[in-house]
């Protein structure tokens, strides 16, 4: 193989960025080429439901690196520009404009995208969607003026940092959920109930239990919801926020292994040789869990992100950092860490005060720490990240009181 031809990176999302600047902290020094279906440069989405949705964050604020960056590491940022096939044995990628990029090494980094609504009337105007900038710009613009019935169909985590955003705009919001408490599959659904609490409070009509049989609409723009049962909701904007798909097209076709995204081991390598996957498209071999995990989160779009640059410069690398993600909805803020699958199922055992909202939630397993959630209780972090790499035998009455300090438990490894 030339060893001229470039890295080429396939996606120029957070996990796509990161890798190229992983691949050059790593040393290699060669042609790096980033192939991105967006107009604009990598971007960070996390504020798309937040503070750049609620207009208080600059269109700048969310770049993850500033344009000179690319040229300064030499990196060919192709915008604009989708791959449309991938040969592993040719070591080739089709682009959408018919040429065709030879590869050193590939990496897929294509994220996901929005799950939409399949249902009659997902495509009357006022209904939206939420993965691009253009999507955040456009959905503050049916906000900003207030005073507007916006229904956000799907109560996880996108659907009710909107919901939020939306109140800050004094605006009447419904969330219709399916399950029966928030984000129960992410947290359980007693750590969901706090979430459900702070809506209802600050003046959302949360429905939960509540299936969309379809979205009306007048004259090409939505008018309302209708619930199972035929009740409708009235609404003049409609929120979809159920979920997003791994884009696997590429690797599917290509012929590469993919179980609900495209696998890896550890050094982010898929069952084709030279091509990687990292990201929200990627089902990465975790080496504490032993088995794959696909995260879609922030935290793991930069953190495997960098490492799965290194990998591709050739350096040894087995990722095993434990998921992290976090939110902001009013005036509360999370942090949770930990392995969901090995949580589930599980009540948490509370530190702190849950009617306040300052309070550790702790996951155990056999009286270790499997998961940590802290909500509006700050600098925790790394103590609870510590209890669960060390997999210590903690004392479940210690550790619920807030006067033993974390960073004791964590001190008799098992
Ligand atoms: C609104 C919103 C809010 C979020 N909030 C949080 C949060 O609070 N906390 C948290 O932890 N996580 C949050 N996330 C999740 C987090 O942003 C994602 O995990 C992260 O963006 C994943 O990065 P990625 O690079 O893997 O994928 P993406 O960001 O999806 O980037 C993939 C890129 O690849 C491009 N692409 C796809 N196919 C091709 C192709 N064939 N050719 C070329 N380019 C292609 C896409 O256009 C896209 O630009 C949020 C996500 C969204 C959408």
């Amino acid at each position: 193989m030339p060893q001229r031809d470039p890295i080429v990176i396939v996606g120029g999302g957070l996990a796509g960025a990161r890798a190229a600047e992983g691949a050059r902290d790593a040393g290699y020094d060669g042609p790096l080429v980033v192939v991105s279906g967006e107009a604009a440069l990598p971007y960070i989405r996390p504020p798309l439901s937040k503070d750049f949705l609620a207009g208080d964050a600059d269109r700048d604020s969310i770049d993850v690196h500033p344009a000179a960056w690319y040229e300064e590491h030499r990196v060919d940022v192709l915008l604009g520009r989708r791959a449309v096939r991938l040969d592993p044995s040719a070591h080739a990628l089709e682009l959408d404009d018919g040429a065709t990029l030879r590869y050193r090494r590939a990496l897929l980094a294509t994220g996901a995208s929005p799950r939409r609504f399949a249902g009659p009337g997902g495509d009357l105007a006022g209904v939206h969607v939420l993965r691009t900038v253009e999507d955040s710009a456009a959905l503050r613009e049916a906000l900003r003026s207030g005073g507007r019935r916006v229904v956000v169909i799907g109560a996880g985590w996108i659907g009710l940092e909107v919901a939020a955003a939306a109140r800050g705009y004094d605006n009447a919001v419904t969330v219709l959920g399916l399950e029966t408490v928030p984000l129960n599959a992410a947290i359980g659904d007693d750590a969901g109930s706090v979430f459900a609490a702070l809506h209802r409070e600050h003046g959302v009509d949360l429905r939960m239990s509540t299936s969309v049989a379809g979205i009306r609409g007048e004259a090409g723009r939505v008018s309302g919801v209708e619930v199972e049962g035929g009740d409708v909701v009235p609404a003049d904007v409609v929120v979809v926020g159920i979920g997003a798909i791994p884009e696997t097209g590429l690797a599917e076709a290509a012929g590469l292994d993919v179980d609900r995204g495209v696998l890896t081991d550890a050094a982010f390598r898929t069952s084709a040789d030279d091509v990687y996957a990292v990201g929200d498209v990627a089902n990465v071999f975790h080496p504490v869990l032993r088995q794959p995990i696909r995260v879609e989160h922030w935290a793991n779009a930069e953190n495997a992100g960098k490492a799965a640059g290194r990998s591709l410069a050739g350096e040894d690398v087995e990722y095993d950092e434990i998921p992290y993600f976090y939110t902001d909805q009013y005036d509360l803020g999370m942090e949770y860490s930990g392995y969901g699958v090995l949580a589930a199922g599980v009540a948490p055992l509370l530190r702190g005060d849950r009617d306040a909202r300052e309070f550790i939630a702790f996951w155990l397993r056999d009286d270790r720490v499997v998961a940590g959630m802290n909500v509006n209780v700050w600098d925790v972090n790394d103590a609870v990240q510590r209890l669960i790499r060390t997999r210590a035998i903690v004392d479940p009455a210690r550790l619920a009181d807030p006067a033993v300090p974390l960073e004791q438990l964590a001190g008799a490894a098992g």
